[in-house]
């Protein structure tokens, strides 16, 4: 049997770092993953030029039952460490938009660079590997399609559940269960929300309009595009929301549509009040959504033959466009997974099992859950080198 000190379970981007960090610490270490591939959802990423971190990165970017897990591992290991490795690799890059860093090339040029660094420190790799069962005795025995292989430390790295076509499974969640830890219960999270037609009349048909909304959803609050889609909305804005919404019967959320401008001094001004409102209205929000609003309304009339009253409500209305919400696309179409093991069974240092000495959980496999724009990775590189460097 081939015995190793570190047997990395994953080779995504949290499973990488951590075992080219134990590679540099001279650690004999196998990176294993049921796929033929390496680090699927990095090359996917940020429209296939990976929004690898985000300048502005701090634990309050996280969603977690603990919500201060994340700063120990983000203060060993931050996004000025991964932008110095990627400096480092050459690798061009430039920021898109709130401190988001994506690469001037591709996302290949970050798997790359992760392999180069997993070779020059002897990580063996070893591809369409099965896992079928983890045992621990003295060290962890792992049972393969392809062999048998021992060590010392074990590192879970497979992911959370979204996007079940590029191999996401829940094996990290049935280890943890294996060994008796807990696990808070999983949701896709960046994900497209959905509502019904009676909640909504009319509102699908606008599917491919977009405007900019500050959405809000108890207490959290972003401000970014919105996408109308074929079955809810879309957008970072909505993504961001989704993570918060823990469950969805009468979730409602509520949408500021029109964000940069007062509405009321606009509606006010002497120009305005001899248009008709749905051509007012139609310079600051897209015409389609315009038009259906104004038609389910009734409002067709003159601004200046609006009472003030009716006025403030449409006032209202627009800058609290409440929209129930009834679901989600799904973990098919969920950019990640909240949720996962349990961080109190975690060291929050280490990222070693409290209970199971020598086993570490790494990445989305864990609760703590990143907003959209580069966060997610960074708590991939970070998890993964806190481990990496104490197996
Ligand atoms: C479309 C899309 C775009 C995204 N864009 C960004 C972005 O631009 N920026 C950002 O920060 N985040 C982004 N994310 C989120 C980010 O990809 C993840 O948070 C990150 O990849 C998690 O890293 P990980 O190593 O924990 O898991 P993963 O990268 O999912 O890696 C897990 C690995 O484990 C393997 N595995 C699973 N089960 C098993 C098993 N039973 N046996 C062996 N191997 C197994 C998988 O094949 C995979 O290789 C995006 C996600 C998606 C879906």
């Amino acid at each position: 049997m081939k015995t190793y000190d570190v047997i990395i379970i994953g080779c995504g981007a949290a499973g990488m770092m951590a075992a080219m960090t134990a590679g540099q610490r001279g650690k004999k270490v196998l990176l294993l993953d049921h796929s033929d591939k390496v680090g699927e959802k990095i090359r996917i990423s940020g429209g296939g030029r990976c929004n690898f971190t985000n300048i502005n990165a701090t634990y309050k970017n996280y969603l977690s039952q603990n919500p201060h897990f994340a700063i120990s591992a983000l203060a060993q290991y931050s996004q000025h460490d991964f932008i110095k490795l990627v400096e480092s690799h050459g690798i061009e890059y430039h920021e898109k938009t709130l401190g988001q860093l994506f690469c001037d090339g591709s996302s290949k040029q970050i798997i790359d660079m992760l392999m180069n660094e997993c070779k020059a420190a002897r990580v063996e790799i070893l591809l369409n590997c099965m896992v079928n069962e983890v045992k621990k005795n003295e060290g962890f025995v792992i049972k393969s399609n392809l062999s048998e292989f021992k060590s010392h430390s074990l590192i879970i790295a497979t992911g959370g559940l979204s996007i079940p076509k590029l191999g996401s499974t829940d094996f990290g969640y049935r280890i943890a269960k294996q060994f008796g830890i807990k696990i808070v219960q999983t949701r896709p999270a960046l994900v497209p929300l959905t509502f019904s037609d009676i909640d909504m009349p009319g509102y699908k048909g606008l599917s491919g309009v977009s405007l900019l909304a500050i959405v809000s959803y108890s207490g959290a609050c972003f401000k970014e595009s919105v996408l109308f889609t074929h079955r809810g909305l879309s957008g970072p804005a909505i993504l961001q929301i989704s993570s918060y919404i823990e469950k969805y019967a009468d979730a409602e959320i509520k949408l500021n549509l029109t964000p940069d401008i007062n509405l009321t001094e606009e509606l006010a001004s002497e120009d305005a009040r001899k248009v008709k409102i749905n051509n007012f209205l139609k310079s600051y929000l897209p015409n389609r959504f315009v038009d259906l609003w104004c038609d389910s309304a009734g409002y067709s009339k003159r601004i200046a033959d609006f009472k003030q009253k009716d006025l403030q409500k449409i006032v209202y209305d627009l800058d609290s466009f409440k929209v129930k919400i009834n679901g989600t696309e799904g973990y098919a179409k969920a950019e990640v997974t909240a949720g996962g093991v349990d961080t109190k069974e975690l060291s929050s240092k280490t990222m070693e099992a409290l209970k199971v000495p020598n086993l570490y959980f790494i990445g989305e496999v864990v609760d703590v859950t990143g907003w959209l724009g580069g966060y997610n990775f960074q708590w991939a590189w970070s998890s993964g080198f806190v481990a990496g460097s104490n197996c």
